[in-house]
């Protein structure tokens, strides 16, 4: 089956002001971009409707995380349906920093897809490990439990609706760019993963991007990869460069 490559652009609690965030939607509303690649960015929520009504048709708007209940006392809290009536199609879910920083466990992010998928949103489901982790030969075994927690909720079907990024924490925001051979081999192992634990379908036709320090001079290399199906971006996303790296298939 052949995947559409897909990069999507996380601007994480970025642009500090409005008035950057329209210079971001004007660069991205001039810009060429390849049309076989699916573009979707994510936005802070406080810019989730505007950029749904400024951005151009062919880039999709994410959101950078969502509730597991559609309505009800959740104080500071955004729901998947909220989100679907907004017309925002995709949520990120199990973001490294959402991990860390927030203390989300992965059957909190498997009940999160669960319930962004049957609001009818699709999700991007973020896994990856520590330096540490990786140090200690643990990468494929951490990416398989935090993988365990949502193939124990999600039917098969549910599976179109989800892309995995592969995020090696270590990699986030640092600069340092897992090597495309790294990077392949678990993107490999992933799609072994839900050969095994879902179906040879889902395992073929599931999007797994990568996540970490991606940027125009390293992105061709890693698209040349058959097991690296796109990217998500953080910091790049903001810049011109994302551009490039929207195109690096093209
Ligand atoms: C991210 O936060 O999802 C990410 C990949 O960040 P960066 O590209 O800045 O490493």
């Amino acid at each position: 089956m052949t995947r559409q490559f897909f990069v999507g652009g996380n601007f994480k609690m970025n642009p500090a002001t409005l008035e950057q965030k329209k210079g971001l939607v004007s660069l991205l509303n001039e810009a060429k971009l390849d049309p076989s690649t699916e573009v979707v960015i994510a936005p802070p929520f406080l810019y989730l409707i505007p950029l749904v009504e400024s951005i151009r048709k062919d880039i999709k708007v994410a959101a950078q995380n969502c509730y597991l209940k559609n309505v009800g006392a959740f104080t500071g809290e955004v729901s998947p349906a909220m989100l679907h009536d907004a017309q925002v199609p995709y949520v990120i879910l199990g973001h490294s920093e959402r991990r860390t920083l927030f203390h989300e466990t992965s059957e909190l992010v498997a009940l999160k897809t669960q319930a962004a998928i049957d609001a009818g949103l699709s999700v991007i489901l973020c896994v990856g490990e520590t330096l540490q982790e990786r140090e200690s030969n643990r990468t494929v075994e951490v990416v398989n439990e935090q993988l365990d927690a949502v193939i124990a909720v999600l039917k098969e079907s549910d599976w179109s609706k989800v892309v995995i990024a592969y995020e090696p924490v270590w990699a986030i925001g640092t600069g340092k760019v897992a090597t495309s051979a790294q990077a392949q081999e678990i993107h490999a192992e992933i799609r072994k993963y839900l050969t095994q634990k879902v179906s040879p379908t889902v395992a073929d036709g599931t999007r797994i991007i990568y996540g970490g320090s991606v940027n125009a001079g390293n992105c061709k290399e890693l698209a040349t990869q058959p097991d690296i199906d796109g990217f998500l971006v953080g910091g790049a996303s903001l810049k011109p460069e994302f551009v490039d790296i929207v195109n690096a298939k093209a």
